[in-house]
């Protein structure tokens, strides 16, 4: 019995650490894995970036069961510019960044990066192109140093802590016992979703793709982390194409351009006082969160 108890034992333990590491690569490659809908066409060419433009034309998108997801949405992103995508949740803002990433193609209408349709150059060339900022970060029980390293295996440690420094998050690192060599925990659990963020930010930095695409954590953070969020950001802005998804308006309200979704379709679009003038749909959506932001100070008050 115990000679083939153990055996088998041994098994259950390999399948489970195999299964650990895969969930692990799963969760950081997470936008990755997602099962190709698309194909390469025959010698399709790398895609050139030489600007980091975006243009998304008449695109008509929507997933397996016909309903349509984007109804026709068009917008241009400038080289090295910040542009912010809001709206309420379902209004299509992820799909957007799934096509870009080309996990899927647009029914009708093109899509472009500086002026080459995505669907004629290799996916490997255009998600090469592309850094991602996802919600939330998987981090490995490693140390925070390691963790950037990720964003490029071969940085030195020089270029590690300039990516740090770059996050915002050197204040932070200093204050850790072992400063940069500080272990996360398992899934990076000892830091708190900023902080899991921005250590998220530095990788991207050290990546250096010229389009940067960030989804902004839905989860709270204090004003303190919020600021740092949005330094970060600015910084990745200065030299790449950035495409944000906030929850939070406040941390857009520099972006050079705000598109405003609802059901699939840009409905206003501008900077921050362009779109308050126009006391619409976006007008609405900053002073309910203003007000939430009050309540919010009301309640901590003793
Ligand atoms: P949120 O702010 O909640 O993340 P969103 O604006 O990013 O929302 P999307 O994730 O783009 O919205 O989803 C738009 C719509 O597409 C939703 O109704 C959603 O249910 C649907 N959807 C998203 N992914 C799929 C999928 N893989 N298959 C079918 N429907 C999907």
């Amino acid at each position: 019995m115990m000679q083939i108890f153990i055996p088998l034992n041994f098994l259950g333990f390999v399948y489970r650490e195999m299964k650990g590491a895969l969930a692990n690569i799963e969760k950081m490659f997470s936008l990755l894995v997602v099962k190709p809908a698309v194909a390469d066409q025959s010698e399709a060419p790398k895609l050139q970036v030489s600007e980091g433009r975006i243009e998304f034309e008449q695109v008509r998108f929507g997933y397996k069961d016909n309903r349509e997801i984007l109804c026709g949405v068009s917008f241009s992103v400038l080289p090295c510019q910040k542009v912010a995508i809001v709206g309420a949740s379902g209004a299509g803002k992820s799909t957007l960044f799934k096509l870009l990433f080309r996990f899927y193609d647009a029914q009708e209408g093109s899509i472009r990066i500086d002026g080459q349709d995505i669907r004629t150059v290799t996916q490997e060339s255009l998600r090469r192109a592309i850094g991602v900022v996802p919600q939330d970060a998987v981090l490995f029980n490693q140390s925070i140093k390691e963790n950037v390293r990720y964003g490029r295996v071969d940085a030195t440690d020089e270029d590690v802590m300039a990516a740090i420094q770059h996050a915002h998050l050197s204040n932070f690192v200093e204050q850790l016992p072992q400063g940069m060599d500080t272990l996360v925990g398992e899934r990076g659990l000892k830091l708190s979703g900023g902080e899991k963020q921005r250590v998220a930010i530095a990788r991207a930095l050290l990546k250096k793709p010229p389009i940067m695409i960030f989804d902004e954590a839905t989860s709270s953070l204090d004003s303190r982390s919020e600021r740092s969020i949005v330094a970060s950001l600015q910084e990745i802005a200065r030299e790449q194409t950035t495409l944000v998804i906030a929850h939070r308006l406040s941390t857009v309200v520099d972006a050079d351009t705000i598109l405003v979704m609802d059901q699939g379709k840009v409905v206003e679009q501008g900077s921050h006082s362009q779109l308050l003038e126009q006391e619409g749909h976006y007008a609405m959506l900053w002073q309910m969160q203003q007000q939430e932001r009050t309540d919010d100070v009301e309640v901590a008050m003793p």
